[in-house]
Order: C-alpha cells, then structure tokens, then sequence
C-alpha cells in the first residue's frame, strides 16, 4: 500500500500519561432481554385477558366459534404489539441509550412483522367466523363488516395505511421511493393505529370484559400518545427553545461537501459527545420540517456544534445556502458510538465518505498517545475528502497516523478497498496497518454494504466482534 501518509509509532518513551474512558458495561443485550420479556409478559396479559372472557370454551367448542375466537386472539395481540412498535419509536431517550439506533430499528422491523401478520390473522380469521356462521361468502361477510358494524370503516382505512407503511418498507420498494415519500407514508402508520382504535371499543368485548381490561387498554393508549408527545413534539422544542442554536458560519469542506458551524446557550448542557447525531432542521424557508440526521464533526467540549455534510440531494445541498444566523430545531444527541465504547489499547477508525466526521470528532474528545490511533479514509477520490484540515491538526499536533484510501472500488477481493489496492486483501491491509488488531478498538462508519465488507475482513484480521463498534448512516 502507499505507505507515505501513514506515520511511524513515535517510541514508547514519548507517549504521555492519559486516562482511556473506562467503558461503561455492555448493557445491550440485558435491554434486548428487557424488551423481550416485557413485550411477552404483556402479551399474556392480553391472553390472559382473552381466556377470562371465557374465549377458551368457544376455542374448543369447534367451527365458527373457534375461528372467531381465534381472531380475537390474534387481534387483541396485534394491538398489543402495535404500541410497542409506536414506543420504540418515539425517540426515548432511555431506549435510545440501551437499545441503540440500530438495535431499535431491528426491534422494529421485528415487531411490526409479527403485529402486521397478527392483524392479518384477525381480519382473515374474523371474516370467516361470521361467514360460517351466517352461512355467507366470505366477501359478502367482509362487505357487511365495513358497512353495518361500528368503527369498521375507520379500521378498514386504519389497515389499508398500515398495509401502505408495510409495503413501501420491503427492501425493494424502499429503495425505489425517495426518503421524504417513504417517510411520509411511515408517519400515516401513527393515523392507522388512532383509526383502528374505535372499532376495538365499540365492537371487541375483550376490551371492556372486565375493569382491568378496560384499564390496561387506556393505560397502554395513554403512555403511548403521551410518549410520542412529550419525546417527539416537546421535548425537541423545548431543547431547541432554551439552547437557541443558530448558525455561525457555512464553510465548503472538500470538494463536494460543506461544513455547517452553530453556536447556541449552554452548549454543554446537551451533554452530546463526539459520535452522536442529532436529527437538525434549519428555520431557512419552506421545507424545513424535514429532518435531516447529521453526526457532530467536531469535540462539542468547544461550545460550537460542528457539522460535515457530503452534498447528495436537496437536503444536503440546502446546507450549503445557509445564512449565518439562521434558527435550528434539534432533535437528540441521539447514537451510542462515543469513545465510551472503548475498552483501551490502540485505536482504528475506518471511515467511508461523510463517515468519517464523527470518526474525526471522537478522536478529538478522545485520549490517546501519539502513534496509538490510525484513521483509514476512504474516498472516491482525494478532492472528495472531509474534514481534511481537522485530521491535518490531529496528525500534526497529536500524533494521529492517517491512510487515505482514494479511488474507485475495487472489484476484485475486498469491496471496501480501492482499485489502487485491488492486490491486497482487506484483512492483510488491516493487519499492515493496526498490526495490534487484538487490542485495538475499531471504529466504523459508512454506508451499510461497505461496513458489512470492513466487518468481515476486520473479524478475519482478529479483532473481536465486541470491539467493533459501528454507526450506520442509513435508516
Ligand atoms: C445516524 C445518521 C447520521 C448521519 N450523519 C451524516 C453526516 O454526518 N454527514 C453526512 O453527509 N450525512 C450523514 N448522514 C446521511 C444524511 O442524513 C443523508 O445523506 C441526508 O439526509 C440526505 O438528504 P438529501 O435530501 O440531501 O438526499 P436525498 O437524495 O434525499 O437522499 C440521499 C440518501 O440519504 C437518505 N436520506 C435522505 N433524507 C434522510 C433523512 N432525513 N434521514 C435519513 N436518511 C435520509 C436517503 O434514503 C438516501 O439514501 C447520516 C445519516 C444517519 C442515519
């Protein structure tokens, strides 16, 4: 490889005294243990619920009470399971923390599966017992559904824009849609639940069987819509309101992208850290509501929120027209990729286009000796490079030893690489570059397809699975 950008490890001797963050515990994956018992042990609240409006001897009584009994079953846990999915994503700063973003959005696809193939059940399982028993078609029972019984209509929308949410979010058809269009239909998910709501007062019984019923159905509405509220609505505003963030300054980074600094009240008192995100909306004319995530590329110790865009579409191409003082609503910090992660010895930052800004922003918080930390950047070519004079600082004044990686993907062994290294394998690289892999901490961030091929050969080189720690910028 070209050896020349890569600095030599100054000797022992030189390295100063330091303190390395001691990591906080991985409480991972007691929080996903969490959520799977509580999401269970409601679930059986809700069976438990269903048996004791005496659904079990209809269950066993045989055709159509067996159907329909069924479909309630399957119904009362599809709604159970539709507030879960509405609270995972109701930006919870606690969840944010435990589960962390991507684990969150797992959990969601996960859950909205299983309450999307409940409900499926319940409709199908629902038109056949009534058609049984009125001895009709089931269509002619499905008709007389949405047109006699109360709140069906309002339910049959309700599942046609829950149908919408889950069809544009299949791979396929999510990659076909612009984001602002997929995340439109998305928020008509919260109108499908509030229209599905009705029907299950006025005609599922199960619901008002008994009064811990009734209670547990309004308390689980209730901390549902006051969640979203406070966590979504009032908490940004009231974060954006006492912080008043305003644009400092627009600066060109590289060749394609734009550095956007801003300033506020008590800065400190976000407690952001370098690696996290915040999902930011710039009071600068129509179209404002759409947030747009963007990791802070700069320590926030200094009182300034620093962030680095690559220019890709609108929204990104706005930044660049920012005027200095313009108003900005946050939402977050939101991530769990900080140099809390850390858990000592050397440090490997790999980063891919914009991925590399919040790279740059922990090595700026973070302690480590000089030749302790390497930062692999990879680009399509070297004009396209972010946050050149911040890395620039860092090699000079601290030592860090950095690897540009310009040029087309290679197509041949690693994906992730250059043609320019098309010879070599990723993990030799790797290993040439972070020789102590079994004591180095690696950090990752780029797009989805390019960090699954760095993970890959990062595992083949030896570093173990629970030092990699990685922040994809995809939702
Ligand atoms: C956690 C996270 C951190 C990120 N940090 C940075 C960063 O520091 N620097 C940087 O340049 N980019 C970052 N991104 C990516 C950045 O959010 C998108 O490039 C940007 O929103 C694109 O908007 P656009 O309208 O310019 O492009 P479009 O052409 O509309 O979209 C380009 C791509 O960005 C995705 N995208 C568009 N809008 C959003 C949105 N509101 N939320 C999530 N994805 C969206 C689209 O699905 C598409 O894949 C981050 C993304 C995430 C999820």
């Amino acid at each position: 490889m070209t050896a020349a950008p890569v600095l030599a490890a100054p000797p022992a001797a030189e390295r100063r005294a330091r303190r390395i963050p001691r990591r906080a515990a991985n409480t991972r994956p007691l929080w996903n243990l969490a959520a799977i018992v509580v999401i269970w042990a409601t679930s059986l609240v809700v069976v438990a619920v269903w048996v004791a409006g005496g659904e079990l001897q209809s269950l066993l009584a045989g055709g159509a009470d067996s159907l329909n009994s069924l479909g309630r079953a399957a119904g009362l846990a599809s709604a159970n399971l539709l507030f879960f999915q509405v609270l995972l994503m109701a930006r919870v700063p606690l969840f944010e923390r435990g589960f962390g973003r991507d684990g969150i959005t797992r959990m969601h696809r996960i859950v909205g599966f299983w309450s999307f193939a409940l409900l499926l059940a319940h409709i199908g399982l629902q038109i056949l017992g009534y058609a049984v028993q009125a001895g009709l078609n089931p269509l002619e029972q499905a008709w007389q559904f949405v047109a006699d019984y109360p709140g069906m209509l309002l339910a049959t929308a309700g599942t046609g824009l829950l149908l919408l949410v889950v069809v544009t979010s299949v791979r396929k058809a999510r990659k076909r849609l612009r984001y602002e269009s997929w995340h439109l239909l998305h928020l008509y998910g919260y109108l499908g639940v509030g229209l599905a709501i009705p029907h299950m007062l006025w005609t599922g019984a199960d619901f008002t069987v008994s009064p811990a019923a009734t209670a547990y159905w309004w308390a689980m509405w209730g901390v549902t819509l006051a969640t979203v509220i406070v966590f979504r609505l009032g908490m940004p505003l009231t974060r954006s309101l006492r912080h008043g963030i305003r644009v400092r300054a627009v600066e060109p980074d590289g060749r394609s992208g734009v550095s956007v600094r801003m300033t506020g009240r008590r800065i400190d008192a976000l407690k952001a850290r370098g690696g996290q995100f915040f999902v930011w909306r710039f009071l600068d004319g129509p179209g404002w509501t759409r947030g747009h995530p963007f990791s802070l590329a700069a320590d926030p110790a200094d009182g300034e929120l620093v962030i680095s865009a690559r220019l890709v579409g609108d929204g990104t191409r706005r930044l660049a027209a920012l005027r200095p003082g313009t108003r900005v609503l946050i939402e977050g910090p939101y991530g769990t990729m900080t140099a809390d992660e850390r858990r000592g010895g050397h440090l490997l930052m790999i980063g891919a286009g914009a991925g590399v800004a919040p790279l740059v922003a922990i090595l700026e918080e973070g302690d480590w000796a000089p030749g302790e930390a390497t930062l692999i950047v990879r680009d399509h070519a070297a004009a396209d490079a972010l946050r050149s004079e911040a890395i620039a600082r860092l090699v000079r004044e601290r030592g860090l030893r950095h690897a540009p990686l310009p040029g087309p993907r290679a197509l041949t062994t690693s994906s992730w690489l250059p043609t320019s290294h098309a010879q070599w394998s990723g993990s030799d690289l790797i290993r040439y570059v972070s020789p102590h892999t079994a004591a180095t901490d690696v950090f990752l961030c780029g797009p989805q397809p390019w960090m699954d091929a760095v993970r890959t050969d990062l595992r083949r080189a030896g570093v173990s699975a629970d030092r990699i720690h990685l922040e994809a910028f995809a939702v």
